[in-house]
């Protein structure tokens, strides 16, 4: 598809000033441009029809099922859009003062109460602008505390299952990692956690359900181990839609968690866009909060700054401001529901699991709870490999799920379906797989080969890792506007 600057053809677009209006700019002459732009003209409605065609070329969820493990890909209701945009909010300036600004401060309040309540926590920041981003706050909380209490523990255990971030954040905030090993199960091997422990491991980073979607039944032994041994529990609920309403972080025996507003509470996220790692932590742990925290004090609410023992602050003003908004609204909506949220995620995964379990190996037998892995061993025999199946999905309008992790799975598939899937969607997914399971068998090349049905066909993964080309370069004839590259 050509750039807009190659389909330029020098018509007149809306001028909303007209040619007899003076146009006054702050700007001295002496700094204005002299030559034109050479912005591309065309008419409004060949605008749009530009923008219309590249926006089908994308997909989101809005296409297609996006069943990616681990990212919660569900359906964010658009009315939250409208409320993220109000003018109250988009216009007023993070630097307000606090009588100006109550409105907004009582939102963020009450996020963080209903985060207490939904963790259990006994106090939450909402500072973090990602998953990540609260993970590398919780692990700052934690060598904040050993330091008050005069310890120097180095160590943070990560299970192998972990998913990429954690032992990446716990690394950057200048903890060594030390990995504990799986049991067939899929869960944390407790032995090898009993050797791993002495007084130099600060805490352990776990996912329950862990990201091949398996809760940890002996999280509370682990949890009992730990405090023993005077380390602390980090837990990452960056998929809290698995066990929301059924059971906390706390009730685990974890000290301090983060949450992903982006995937649980129904911020768009794909492609990178914005998000919200709130943390929340136990009370021993409240004054190491990043600051401001918001306070109620009976009459208003206010940002308090008189924290002597505060981290400092880990974002500029108080965080992403429109995803609190998108997830405060989102908790207002399902208010007792928010349990059904988790009871469809984990039925529906179940339900697929089950579904392909006739043509894929299922990486471990026991329940799941969001999600499943599958592998592609089966159907590697025959030359289709698990990036080959993730491929062909998209000839099929879906989009693939993750695939190659957990690294402790090979030819990994790791599906998510999320609660916002109907049961006809389902099945067509279901369908889809084990229609590709079948190409595998019987004509390999097809699945080999795909995707077919895309705009960008087959690509060479390795040198987009290696040597990614990002430059767009038109060719001069097609050029209507001679000097652009
Ligand atoms: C998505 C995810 C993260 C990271 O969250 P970001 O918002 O992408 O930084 C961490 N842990 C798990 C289990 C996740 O699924």
């Amino acid at each position: 598809m050509k750039t807009i600057f190659e389909k330029s053809n020098n018509v007149d677009g809306i001028n909303v000033c007209g040619d007899d209006v003076v146009q006054t700019t702050a700007i001295a002459q002496e700094y204005l441009r002299e030559t034109e732009i050479g912005l591309p003209q065309m008419s409004e409605l060949e605008v749009l029809r530009h923008y219309k065609a590249l926006s089908d070329r994308n997909f989101c969820v809005e296409t297609g099922m996006y069943p990616l493990g681990s990212c919660t890909m569900k359906y964010n209701p658009k009315v939250n859009e409208l409320l993220a945009n109000l003018e109250g909010f988009t216009s007023l300036h993070p630097l307000q003062s606090d009588e100006e600004s109550q409105g907004t401060l009582e939102l963020m309040y009450n996020l963080q109460e209903q985060l207490k309540v939904i963790t259990g926590m006994d106090a939450v920041t909402l500072q973090p602008a990602a998953g990540a981003h609260g993970e590398f706050t919780g692990m700052l909380i934690i060598k904040k505390y050993f330091e008050k209490l005069g310890e120097t523990r180095k160590k943070v255990i990560v299970p192998d299952s972990a998913h990429g971030t954690n032992p990446a954040s716990a690394n950057m905030a200048g903890f060594e990692i030390v990995q504990v090993k799986s049991n067939a199960k899929g869960q944390v091997d407790i032995e090898d956690l009993k050797t791993l422990l002495d007084k130099d491991v600060a805490a352990i980073m776990m996912t329950n359900p862990n990201t091949v979607g398996i809760f940890e039944e002996q999280v509370l032994e682990i949890s009992r181990l730990m405090h023993e041994n005077g380390s602390l529990l980090y837990y990452d609920g960056a998929n809290l839609n698995a066990v929301m309403g059924y059971t906390n972080p706390a009730i685990m025996g974890f000290d301090v968690c983060h949450i992903n507003l982006h995937k649980t509470f129904s911020t768009p996220h794909g492609g990178g866009g914005p998000g919200a790692g709130p943390v929340g932590v136990v009370d021993r742990l409240k004054a190491f909060l990043p600051k401001p925290t918001i306070e109620f004090d009976g009459e208003k609410y206010y940002r308090n700054y008189d924290m002597p023992d505060s981290i400092g602050k880990v974002r500029s003003f108080y965080g992403n401001f429109g995803v609190l908004v998108r997830a405060y609204a989102y908790i207002l909506m399902m208010g007792k529901n928010l349990k059904n949220a988790s009871e469809d995620a984990v039925l529906n995964a179940n339900y697929l699991k089950e579904r392909l379990k006739r043509a894929y190996n299922i990486a471990y037998s026991e329940k799941c709870m969001h999600e499943f892995v599958i592998n592609g061993e089966k159907q590697k025999e025959s030359g289709a490999s698990t990036l080959h199946i993730a491929k062909r999905l998209m000839d099929y309008e879906i989009h693939p799920p993750t695939v190659y992790f957990p690294l402790i799975v090979h030819e990994a598939i790791m599906i998510e379906p999320t609660e916002s899937e109907s049961k006809e969607r389902l099945d067509r997914f279901a369908e889809v797989m084990l229609k590709i399971a079948d190409e595998a068998e019987t004509n390999p090349e097809l699945v080999v080969s795909a995707p077919h049905n895309t705009p960008v066909k087959k690509v060479d993964e390795t040198t987009a890792a290696r040597r990614p080309d990002l430059r767009y370069t038109v060719e001069k004839e097609n050029s209507n506007n001679g000097k652009k590259e």
